[in-house]
């Protein structure tokens, strides 16, 4: 049975159960003697980034776990003021940014628009290294929550946003587009075969508007074989972002690997991709 948290009381127990700081990987501290001053309980994606409270009392929570106090100020804080301004640069007006917001936005990124084909202009954002670390955090979160234990401090990892950025080690913006083009198709194919056999894992918070999806196969960037997750997030912004930008719809994405499969994972493996073509194939002939 894959696992599903769409309920307060289920994300409130999976609190009290993490014993470890999604953040830094270390136990947090028994709820002894001053552990209230070392722990806050921390939103995994930014409330900032949430919008409006659902209607519904009882959809109105989050996905939020303890962190400690100083894995909070040395590394989330600032990661997640970086994303906003990201996605904000997408889809919103500037109007309402701060000056603090501008100046990271000027000090942290480079900014550019190239045309591309010689015709559509495409509007690059570079130096986006820190703030790409945000959404590895936040699938972080989403992995304590689901299976109840933080992941290892280094892992191999990919993180693609909703619309494409690219590296300074693209070669231009033609191979940094295609690279992310492959990517995307891999990851998001793969999660399609997982949702369409229902072997899934989901996390579903806020309404139904914060949702983590993700699903498990064999390693394939390590060598030393192991595990790998594929996971999508969505939460409010993110569709218009990228239907602002590319008028492509998708969810923030990524992938990594650790070397022991999470207990009660779902795993998609040749049954389920041979289920999926099936019906693809089916479905393509008019059945
Ligand atoms: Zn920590």
């Amino acid at each position: 049975m894959p696992i599903l948290i769409s309920t307060q009381k289920q994300m409130l127990d999976m609190r009290r159960s993490v014993n470890e700081c999604y953040i830094c990987g270390e136990n947090i501290k028994g709820k002894g003697q001053g552990w209230r001053s070392q722990v806050i309980s921390e939103h995994v994606v930014p409330r900032t980034l949430l919008g409006k409270v659902p209607i519904k009392p009882a959809e109105a929570w989050s996905v939020v776990l303890y962190v400690h106090k100083e894995c909070e100020k040395n590394h989330k804080n600032h990661r997640d003021q970086l994303m906003k301004i990201l996605q904000m640069l997408g889809h919103q007006s500037t109007d309402d940014w701060s000056k603090e917001d501008i100046g990271l936005l000027l000090s942290e990124f480079d900014i550019g628009t190239q045309t591309h084909d010689g015709s559509k202009l495409i509007h690059s954002i570079s130096g986006v290294g820190s703030a790409m670390l945000a959404p590895v955090l936040w699938a972080r979160g989403m992995h304590a929550t689901l299976y109840g234990k933080a992941l290892p401090r280094g892992m191999s990892f990919i993180t693609q946003p909703p619309v494409p950025i690219w590296n300074h080690t693209d070669e231009d913006v033609a191979e940094g587009l295609a690279a992310y083009e492959i990517r995307r198709n891999d990851l998001l194919g793969f999660l399609r075969v997982a949702i369409h056999t229902k072997h899934v894992d989901e996390i579903r918070a806020w309404g139904g508007k914060l949702l983590y999806q993700c699903a498990w196969r064999r390693a394939f960037l390590g060598t030393n074989g192991g595990w790998g997750c594929t996971w999508a997030l969505e939460f409010p912004g993110v569709h218009e972002w990228a239907m602002t930008a590319r008028n492509v719809d998708s969810p923030w994405h990524g992938y990594y690997e650790i070397d022991d499969l999470p207990p009660n994972a779902a795993v998609v493996g040749q049954t389920e991709t041979d289920q999926y073509n099936r019906y693809v194939e089916a479905s393509h002939k008019g059945l």
